[in-house]
């Protein structure tokens, strides 16, 4: 039932809309005061379709599995692992990429609209047909079901919980899913450098050229508001929670992972404020 109505949402919105529509498919709404948005349940309503329909179009999914290389298909193989759980599947990226290179992978997103995104994009790269589950990460084991060699969530999105609460019920959610010595691979924009480098860090960051810019339009401890440019003029926003790294690393030693790697762009070494992602791998065993 869900993936149906998911498909309708998609279909819907590729008619052209009127700027004047207000259609939610569409447009985002933050209100009155954009900056009080601070909540994690608002999520599925910043990734509408004319946002997520631009995004795909713009970046190129052969030039983004050229700059992340095989690190994390490297990583996995690493740890013999042959069944992956994609919780922040978005648009389908990584969990196509994981078919390709054979895993046995299963796609969740809290939201719908990025799943049928993803379904079809499964079929456009390569034939696949993704295994999707709607399902938020708080309350993951009720929608997905089974155990884990490895669960991935990537792409800057476990930003997107706004409370220390949620964060702790997402990592036991995921903790509970995996093998007794699975692993979690997520990464994080460097939010570090932005909180501490204050504006000068607060750089442009291009996407495809300048096809797609983003900038941090504002900053303090509790948010980091995002706006994105596309070269038709079209622009978008994304409220998130600025992480701090050793945060993060701390949140998974508290709900039970016993050893953190944690690599700035894909590299072990690297200076502190130098990297834009670090990729965090936390081993259960
Ligand atoms: N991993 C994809 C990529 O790299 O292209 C998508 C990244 S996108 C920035 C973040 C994704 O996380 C969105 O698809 C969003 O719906 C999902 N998400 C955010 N909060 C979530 C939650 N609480 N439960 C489930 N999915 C969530």
């Amino acid at each position: 039932r869900k993936n149906s109505e998911a498909v309708e949402v998609a279909g819907r919105a590729k008619e052209p809309e009127p700027e004047s529509s207000g259609n939610p498919d569409v447009h985002q709404d933050f209100g009155d005061d954009p900056l009080e948005v601070r909540t994690t349940d608002h999520y599925t309503e910043e990734y509408v379709t004319g946002f997520v329909d631009k995004w795909d179009e713009l970046i190129d999914w052969k030039a983004r599995s050229e700059s992340e290389g095989t690190f994390f298909v490297e990583q996995l193989k690493k740890h013999g692992v042959r069944k992956v759980l994609d919780v922040a599947t978005g648009t389908g990226f990584h969990s196509v990429r994981l078919l390709e290179e054979g895993f046995e992978t299963v796609s969740a997103d809290g939201s719908p609209q990025m799943l049928a995104k993803a379904f079809e994009n499964g079929v456009k790269h390569g034939g696949h047909i993704l295994r999707v589950v709607n399902a938020d990460w708080r309350w993951l084991n009720r929608d997905v079901h089974g155990e884990y060699d490895a669960i991935v969530c990537l792409g800057n999105s476990f930003t997107h919980l706004f409370t220390e609460r949620d964060r702790r019920k997402a990592l036991a959610e995921f903790y509970a899913m995996l093998k007794h010595d699975g692993i979690l691979i997520l990464d994080q924009r460097n939010y570090d450098s932005i909180l501490d480098q204050g504006f000068s860090s607060k750089h442009t960051y291009y996407y495809c050229g300048e096809d797609v810019s983003a900038v941090p339009e504002h900053v303090d401890d509790g948010l980091a508001r995002f706006r994105y440019n596309f070269a038709d003029g079209s622009e978008y926003h994304l409220n998130m929670y600025p992480l701090r790294k050793n945060y993060v690393r701390r949140l998974m030693r508290e709900v039970g992972f016993q050893r953190i790697e944690t690599y700035g762009d894909f590299q072990q070494t690297y200076r502190e404020d130098e990297p834009d992602f670090f990729i965090h791998v936390a081993e259960k065993r």
